[in-house]
């Protein structure tokens, strides 16, 4: 059987970036540029005022200066009149600075009389000023490959005039559930009947990632009906199966993706949860069979699928972050395989904690409730005790944001 380390990087080694498409900027949060972006002109467009006040000829002044006030110029309108030694402009943030001014001096720095100023500071030559091009000049370089679009690469593409980019696309993911056992939520379930539940699940991680997500229901455990569906799902960039995946006598997906040109690369990996897992292509779809409990296609998900899929949106590292932590609570040892233990992270004085989850069985969705991360306990491991510091592959939350659940203060009425 294939250790972890091993099967992760057949995956990263076999699937690949998709194609690249254009989108505008507002639909390309969270997506991978494809190619450099170059700025369309110089920003700021021209010198401009970074503070509301005084624009002037700057030499010789001191504090105590008298200027004239012979205009007002705004924000978004050129100042046409000359200026001479003596007089001063009165300016906004952000307006073109007057030909003839080289200075400017806040409002709070002069004392105004009538048409007249006062300088209380001396002020210093070319202060306040932002020059032309000083954020980015025309034809500038401003974002390359492989950067992740976010919320400030989206403004800065808006100022620099860019509003279409090329990204990889949203990976394509078709879901399906399988079991004879299975029900969809609505009518309570018959005897021996339970929800189809990773398909909420894995269907939420899958939006939380970005990508586009076709639910092609449940499966029944025989030949005909997984095949339909099967068919359905190999149209798209992935397919995840749950379920079916294991030794049992109902255990059919594999056998039935045999039937639709799927060629395996893995099946059953050293890990604990998640050991039946399945993976490999057919045709241009990734296939992945994750194991039926819900834990286990939910860690199987985070420790194969997600990298994938980062990979196919063209993200540098596809692979889980990590983060050195500090063991809440000992952990026994003696396992064969290597282990994934869900837990949560708690910060005490600059420093994360993690606190292994009470309920790690792999057919519980409560072992998920409130994880954030996933910690590798090696196979063989011996038991690891409290305090000890060990990485762990963060699922929710990037280091530096709270990780403490923080409840809203009820206001008084
Ligand atoms: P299997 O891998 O098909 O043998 O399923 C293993 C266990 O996971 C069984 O107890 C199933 O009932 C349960 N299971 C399989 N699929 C789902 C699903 N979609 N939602 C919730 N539980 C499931
Ligand atoms: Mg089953």
């Amino acid at each position: 059987m294939i250790t972890y380390d091993e099967a992760i990087h057949r995956v990263i080694d076999t699937v690949k970036v998709l194609p690249p498409v254009e989108e505008t900027i507002e639909n390309a949060l969270g997506r991978v540029l494809a190619a450099p972006v170059r700025a369309r002109w110089a920003m700021p467009p021209v010198d401009n005022s970074a503070m509301d006040g005084f624009a002037l000829k700057g030499t010789g002044l001191t504090a105590g200066s008298e200027l004239r006030v012979v205009g007002f110029v705004p924000a978004g309108r050129p100042f046409t009149q000359a200026i001479s030694e003596g007089e001063a402009v009165r300016i906004m943030t952000g307006a073109p600075i007057p030909a003839g001014c080289d200075t400017v001096v806040p409002m709070e720095e002069a004392e105004v009389e009538d048409d007249r100023i006062h300088l209380s500071k001396t002020p210093g030559p070319g202060q306040h000023i932002r020059r032309r091009g000083e954020e980015f000049e025309e034809g500038e370089p401003l974002l390359s490959p492989g950067t992740p679009l976010y919320a400030g690469e989206i403004a800065l593409l808006a100022t620099a005039g860019i509003s279409t980019v090329q990204v990889y696309p949203r990976p394509r993911v078709a879901l399906l559930a399988t079991g004879d056992e299975l029900v969809e939520l609505g009518a309570p379930p018959g005897p021996g009947q339970i929800i189809n539940s990773n398909t909420y699940l894995l269907a939420a991680r899958l939006r939380e990632e970005g990508c586009h997500v076709l639910p092609l229901g449940i499966a029944r455990d025989e030949q005909r009906d997984l095949g339909d569906k099967i068919a359905a799902g190999l149209r798209l960039d992935v397919l995840i199966t749950t379920g079916g995946v294991s030794v049992g006598d109902r255990d059919l997906v594999q056998d039935a993706l045999g039937q639709h040109g799927f060629s395996p690369i893995f099946w059953k990996v050293k890990i604990k949860p998640g050991k039946p897992v399945l993976f490999g292509t057919a045709g241009k779809t990734a296939v992945f069979g994750l194991p039926g409990n819900p834990a286990s296609s939910a860690s199987t998900f985070e420790l194969f699928v997600r990298p994938a899929l980062r990979r196919m949106a063209g993200f540098r590292d596809p692979l889980p972050p990590r983060l050195k932590v500090t063991l809440s609570t000992a952990i026994d040892g003696g396992e064969k395989r290597q282990r994934f233990l869900w837990g949560t992270l708690h910060e005490d004085q600059g420093s994360y904690h993690f606190n292994p989850s009470s309920r790690q069985s792999s057919g519980q969705n409560r072992s998920l409730q409130g994880a954030q991360a996933l910690l590798p306990v090696p196979a063989e491991s011996p038991a690891i005790a409290a305090g000890t510091t060990v990485e762990v592959l963060l699922l929710r939350l990037p280091p530096g944001q709270s990780l403490q659940e923080t409840v809203p203060q009820q206001s008084e009425p």
